[in-house]
Formats: C-alpha cells, structure tokens, sequence
C-alpha cells in the first residue's frame, strides 16, 4: 500500500516507521521543518528504543521519506493516517487546532480518493467531524473515507508495542473500509477488533481512563498502607495474582504522567459534561492523582523542617523511564517545590536532559551521571524508575553523599536491600527504614 502518515511525533513517526517495515511505502509529512530534516539524515528526534535502526533500513530500500509538502506527500496514496497532537485546552477538552489544521490541508491538497485514518487520540464523533470539515472544503473531485485507528503503544517501547501489542482497533461505517485497514495492519499479525467509529473512538478513551483509575487505586492504597503499618508490595502482589485484577499498572508511585493518562482522563470528563453526564469516579482520579504528585515533597518537609540551602539530588525526570518525554511528568512540579524551599537542585535522566533544560533552564543543576548529582548531596529523591536508577547501588549513596537520605516515588529498591546498606530510606507504600 501506498500511504501518508500526518505528524512525526512518536505515534506519527513510529507508525511511519513500522508500517513501511511491514512492506508498505510510506511518506511521513510534518510542517516541522528541523524534525524534518533532521529525519532526512537518518537520526530520530525522539528516544525510542529500535526506532532508528527501522529508519536507517527502511529509507534505504526507499520505502519510507520525510517531506513537508503536503502535496509531494499525497501523491499516489491510498491512506492518509493522521497523527499529529491533541493537547488539552484550559477547560480540559481536547484542542483540535492541529487537527483542525490537517484538515484544510487536506481538502487542498487530496488529488485523489483516500482513506483517512484518524490515530490521534480525539473525542467521541471527531471523526466524523473531520471527514465533514475535510468534504465542505475538498478543491478536488475526491471521495473521503474515513476510520478511527487510535494508538495504544507506550512511549519508551513504542516500536515493540506495534509489533507485540494486545490489539488493533480499527473503526469505520463501511466494511470495504474494515477491510481495507485490516489488510494494511495483516503484516502485524495482532488480533484485530472491527467496530464502527464512536466505539473505536470511545475504546481509546476508556482504556486510558481504566488504566489511569487503576494507578490511582493503587497509589491510594498505598497511601492508606503506609498509615496501618501494611506493605504495599505485598498488597500489590496478593492482589495482582487474582486473574480478575491483573499485576499489570499496580506500581505505588508519585502518580501518572505523560502526553495521555493526564490529558485523556481530562478530556473523557469533558466530553462526558457535553453529553450531560458526570464522570464521578474519573473526576476522583483526576484529584487523587494531582495530590500524589505532591507526596514526595510532603515527606521531605516531614523529614526536614527547612529546605533551604540544603543540596537535593533529583534522579530521573521523564515522566517514566525509556523515554526523553517531560510532558506532565511529576518531576517539573517537584523540582518547581523544592527550588521555592530553597534548595539547591542538581538533577538527572538518561535521556532527558536535553529536554529538561528547555524547561527548567538554569534554575538547576545538570549532572553527567547519578554519580555526580548524588555527590556531598543532602537528600536523593527517586522521580522515575530508569534501569540504571535501579541498578546503582545503594551503598554508592552511602559513600557519597552527606547523609544518605534517600525518597523514593518509584520504589526501585527493596526494604531488604534498604536496610542491608543502612541507608535512610522512604518510600510509597511501604514503612521507612533508618
Ligand atoms: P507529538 O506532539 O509528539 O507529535 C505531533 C506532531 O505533529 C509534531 O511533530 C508536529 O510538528 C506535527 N504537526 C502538528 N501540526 C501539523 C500539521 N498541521 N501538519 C503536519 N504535522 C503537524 O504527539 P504524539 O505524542 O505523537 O501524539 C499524537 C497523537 O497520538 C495525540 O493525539 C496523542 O494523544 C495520541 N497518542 C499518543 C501516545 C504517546 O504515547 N505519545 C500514545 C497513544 C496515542
């Protein structure tokens, strides 16, 4: 097949990239001109694990390119994915600016007919509202179908999520659309489910605000652990082992963040207030989550009456681990806290420093390595579970730093091993050890 994929973000470009591996041809467009040409050269805007080996092969058996012409892009195709951003508005709704602006793009530049497949995650009817604002503004005699593919990969294994994930959504109003799309996705090999397109629509939204309700769940158990004197590893496992429960998304932590969870759970309330309907139980998601986000810093102000001029390491910042991404992540607003208690912030992430000094600029420090921000540190704070977080050894903190004190959102080591390095160290969930 020939296809058009709109927006190289990490849906955009990793679906880019894996469709043309499964044999397609396809031409990614973005009015990014750097990310444009930055993919021309071969190199991946994004961290993303495999991610750059498929575009090395792929361009070189010239089945995947970059334009930002819209009209170069189009050409000879038979599918157009779109997959640029929905970010939330204010009120928390999903602001289709980008969509809205794919759209007049479209009817200009569509020279024949297409497919177009929405994988952008977008409010229940969006769909359908695109191929509308597409028809009333089409410059040529085309026809428009239109589908709801929404994404379900997880930024940090974006990639093996396409080629290993537990389903294909696929929704439209005609069959010869159904069809179509899953013989596009056929090199998958995934189980794929047909519905029409409010459904496929309302699935993405549902699966994120389930997922997001059972991080929360969790965390608040967590909470409530701490104060009885329970473990919330074993409460996680005892539970988990129930196979109507599931294991999975039952890490106690500093709360969800990222492009999704946050911005999804918002936008489902938001449609669920336009249809009348008050989304109480995500409503409580929402709060307890924005409260957990805070629990670090609340027991380090236990801990420590005074922050101010004490050095405080911060390990990791993407929202989770694998990934560059800072969006939403829990990291902004406490390193934002601990800066206004007057402590010195040395930070870092495997990945995303880069990324954290467009946000944080010079109101902290920037480390080589965990090393380096834990060195003649007061106090270490956990912010997201990276491998080589896991794997530093907490006797290290012990040797470098003033007084090993250490809180830990992400509860990367065992209390065996807290207790065995005689470190100080908090955790979610979990009784101190000192
Ligand atoms: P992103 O912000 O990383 O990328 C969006 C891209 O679209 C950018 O490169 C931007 O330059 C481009 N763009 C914007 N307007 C454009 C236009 N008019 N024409 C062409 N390109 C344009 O976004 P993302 O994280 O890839 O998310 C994309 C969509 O997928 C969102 O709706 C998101 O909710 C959904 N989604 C994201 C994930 C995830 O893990 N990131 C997972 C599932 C679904």
């Amino acid at each position: 097949m020939k296809i058009a994929v709109i927006g190289t973000g990490y849906v955009g470009l990793v679906t880019g990239a894996c469709l043309s591996e499964i044999g397609n041809h396809v031409t990614c467009i973005d009015i990014d001109e750097e990310k444009i040409e930055t993919l021309k050269q071969r190199v991946s805007p994004i961290y993303e694990e495999g991610l750059t080996e498929l575009l090395n092969r792929n361009i070189n058996q010239s089945r995947l390119k970059f334009t930002t012409d819209y009209r170069e892009g189009l050409q000879d195709k038979d599918i157009v994915y779109i997959a640029v951003g929905t970010p939330q508005n204010d009120d928390g709704s999903a602001d289709l600016t980008s969509v809205n602006a794919v759209c007049k793009s479209l009817a200009s530049h569509l020279t024949r007919d297409v497919i177009i497949v929405t994988k952008s995650t977008v409010p229940v009817g969006t769909n359908e509202y695109i191929k509308k604002e597409i028809e009333d503004r089409l410059v040529n005699d085309v026809t428009i179908k239109i589908a709801s593919n929404p994404e379900f990969l997880r930024q940090g294994s974006a990639v093996y999520d396409t080629f290993n994930g537990d389903r294909i959504v696929i929704g439209a109003e005609e069959e010869t659309v159904l069809d179509a799309l899953e013989e596009v996705n056929a090199g998958f090999n995934l189980p794929i489910v047909r519905t029409n397109l409010r459904s496929a629509e309302m699935i993405k939204y549902a699966s994120n605000a389930f997922l997001a309700t059972k991080i929360s769940f969790i965390n608040e158990m967590a909470n409530l652990s701490e104060k009885i004197g329970a473990n919330i590893d074993d409460v996680a496992e005892g539970m988990g082992m129930d196979g109507r429960i599931g294991g999975a998304f039952l890490n106690a932590g500093i709360g969800y963040g990222g492009s999704c969870f946050p911005k999804d759970t918002r936008a489902i309330i938001s449609v669920a207030k336009d249809a009348s309907y008050d989304m109480q139980i995500l409503e409580n998601v929402v709060d307890s989550n924005e409260r957990q986000r805070g629990i670090i810093v609340d027991k380090v102000k236990e801990r420590f009456d005074s922050l101010e001029g004490m050095k405080v390491a911060v390990l990791g910042l993407a929202f989770k681990p694998n990934t560059d991404d800072l969006r939403e992540a829990p990291s902004i607003s406490v390193t934002a806290r601990l800066i206004e208690e007057g402590a010195e912030v040395h930070t870092y992430d495997p990945a995303a420093m880069d990324n954290a000094k467009n946000i944080l600029s010079d109101q902290v420090n920037y480390a080589v390595d965990i090393r380096e921000a834990v060195a003649h540190a007061d106090i270490a704070i956990i912010l997201t579970e990276w491998q080589e977080i896991k794997e530093f050894p907490l006797d290290e903190y012990k040797n470098l730093m003033n007084e090993a004190v250490i809180f830990d959102g992400r509860n990367c080591f065992t209390l065996k091993e807290a207790e065995n390095s005689g470190v100080e160290y908090h955790s979610i969930g979990r009784p101190s050890v000192r």
